[in-house]
């Protein structure tokens, strides 16, 4: 059986190579992440079939993921190393090791910044609410990411390493550690690293960072280095208390190109359903889905907290969750929050 396998592995160039290697390792790392939640819960009894989940594994994991993947490396970056050829391959010398390092090191630096700037330009926030709408955080909550926010700081992760002449095999090394980091800082695990958490983040500082508290509005911008947050000022980490509010202070929308509209045009995702049937039919496609995979696969009952709320596509605004106003109470005008999107757009 192993046989086909090393026969195709050795028919790849490098990155495929690099890729049979990656994929088995970010599949490994899910394991890993999944046990430790159910293990060491940082907000127990939150579910795996949590609110948003499909969509952010169906649209934003798999097809965003996809389509961008096309868009920057085929028709931003191809044309850029076309255009610059071998002019800055200043990097092409160094060990892979390095390179890999280099690379994460000046990229979590800018991610670090951009991300600052993003909660404090009302613009440029529009780009990264989506990522702060979900109320229930875990492994997969970091996938959600507007186009633009992707768009953007995958342009300027990757080109750099392509134009200054890295080894190829960095691209699928460092997305494998992108993608480990980003779903380890987001998962619901209750972790406690002490002095680490000086240099490396992870999910006790960036849960908070997706908490609905006035007081890590602008706290927490780090991904992969927490030493950024604490060298400039901005790191938030109190002892022994957790958020007691998450997502953002004011409703969102639950559905992927409805998230996207938002961004450029506010409106009231319950009330268009309201008023419109192909809307609500729409809407109500992924929680047929979940019913149909519940009622089917009694294992994923199984899993902590499988619930598909009865009724649930006819009745959309029913699954706003309590205690998120509604948009248009908080999304026109100003209030005491001072997040960008309200005290300035
Ligand atoms: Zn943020
Ligand atoms: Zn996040």
């Amino acid at each position: 059986m192993l046989e086909p396998i090393s026969a195709f592995y050795h028919s790849l160039n490098a990155v495929g190579r690099t890729t049979m290697i990656t994929t088995p390792i970010l599949l490994l790392a899910v394991v890993i992440l999944l046990v430790l939640e159910r293990k060491f819960p940082y907000r127990k009894g939150l579910p795996f079939f949590r609110e948003g989940l499909f969509v952010d594994l169906f649209w934003y994991t798999l097809v965003q993921s996809y389509f961008l993947q096309i868009l920057i490396f085929g028709f931003i970056i191809a044309p850029l190393a076309a255009r610059f050829g071998t002019q800055f391959h200043w990097v092409s010398s160094w060990p892979v090791v390095a390179q890999v390092g280099f690379f994460v090191i000046t990229h979590d630096f800018y991610i670090y910044w951009f991300h600052r700037f993003q909660h404090n330009s009302a613009f440029f926030w529009r780009t990264h609410e989506a990522h702060h709408s979900g109320k229930q955080v875990d492994w997969l909550a970091g996938s959600r990411s507007h186009a633009v926010e992707i768009i953007i700081n995958q342009t300027i992760e990757f080109a750099p390493i392509v134009l200054l002449g890295a080894n190829p095999i960095v691209v699928p090394i460092k997305a494998l550690i992108d993608a480990v980091w980003g779903m380890y800082i987001h998962a619901n695990i209750d972790v406690k690293s002490g002095k680490l958490q000086y240099v490396i983040n992870g999910p006790e500082m960036h849960l908070w960072h997706h908490a609905d508290h006035e007081e890590v509005y602008y706290a927490n911008f780090s991904t992969k280095f927490a030493v950024w947050d604490w060298l400039f000022g901005t790191a938030y980490l109190p002892a022994n208390r957790k958020p007691e509010r998450w997502g953002l202070p004011y409703a969102f929308p639950k559905d992927y190109f409805a998230q996207h509209a938002f961004s450029v045009y506010r409106f009231d995702e319950a009330a268009l359903a309201e008023k419109s049937v192909v809307f609500r039919q729409y809407h109500g496609v992924r929680w047929r889905l979940l019913n149909w995979v519940g009622n089917r696969l009694p294992a994923a009952k199984v899993l902590q907290g499988w619930e598909v709320t009865q009724g649930a596509d006819a009745t959309v605004p029913a699954l706003r969750p309590g205690g998120n106003p509604a948009p248009a109470a908080s999304v026109s005008t100003p209030v005491e929050s001072s997040r960008p999107v309200t005290a300035a757009s």
